[in-house]
């Protein structure tokens, strides 16, 4: 069996860094300098019988004016077209207009959506997070939201196992 999982987002909320960590090597490049994955990048999980492909996309894009932001923009619909699953990964500090025209697109699609809330550590408090998730729920019918933090690789395996169970 072999499955294909999205990895999608506004640049900077850590779609590399998860990916990296997931894949467990460096095969995305991250860096806190947006729009640094310029193409698709492509990382294959292989467990007991189950292959995972994952693709970490550039950013969905909202400047329409430059010749680079359309092409990025159709590379990551694209991306969205034969998945069996798309991981939306948002910042749990900070939801932008960004993550609104992200949300816009996944509204067409076909797979499960499942919302990933990254960078949980930065919460000061640890009672933010559960508001904050009912706030996000409210965004779209996500099938589930999981809070991580990609770079503490803090459930990064309930999110593997998720992925898995698609
Ligand atoms: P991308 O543009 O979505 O691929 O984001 P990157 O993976 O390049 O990460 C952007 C920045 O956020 C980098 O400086 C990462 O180290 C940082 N980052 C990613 N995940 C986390 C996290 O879980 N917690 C914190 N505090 N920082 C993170
Ligand atoms: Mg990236």
């Amino acid at each position: 069996h072999c499955g294909f999982v999205a990895i999608v987002g506004r640049p900077n909320v850590g779609k590399s860094t998860l990916m990296n960590h997931i894949l467990g090597q460096k095969l995305s490049i991250t860096s806190r300098k947006p729009q640094t994955t310029r193409d698709q990048i492509l990382g294959v999980q292989t467990k007991g019988h189950i292959q995972t492909i994952y693709v970490d996309t550039p950013g969905l894009h909202k400047g329409q004016d430059k010749a680079i932001n359309r092409y990025m923009n159709r590379t990551a619909s694209q991306a969205l077209k034969d998945v069996d699953v798309v991981l939306f990964v948002v910042d749990a500090e900070r939801w932008t207009e960004e993550d609104d025209n992200v949300l816009a697109k996944l509204r067409y699609a076909e797979c499960p959506v499942v919302l990933v809330v990254n960078k949980v550590d930065k919460l000061e408090e640890k009672d933010e997070l559960l508001p904050r998730m009912m706030t996000l729920s409210e965004k779209m019918d996500f099938a589930q939201i999981v809070p991580i933090s990609a770079l503490r690789n803090k459930n990064l395996d309930r999110l593997e196992s998720l992925v898995e169970s698609y």
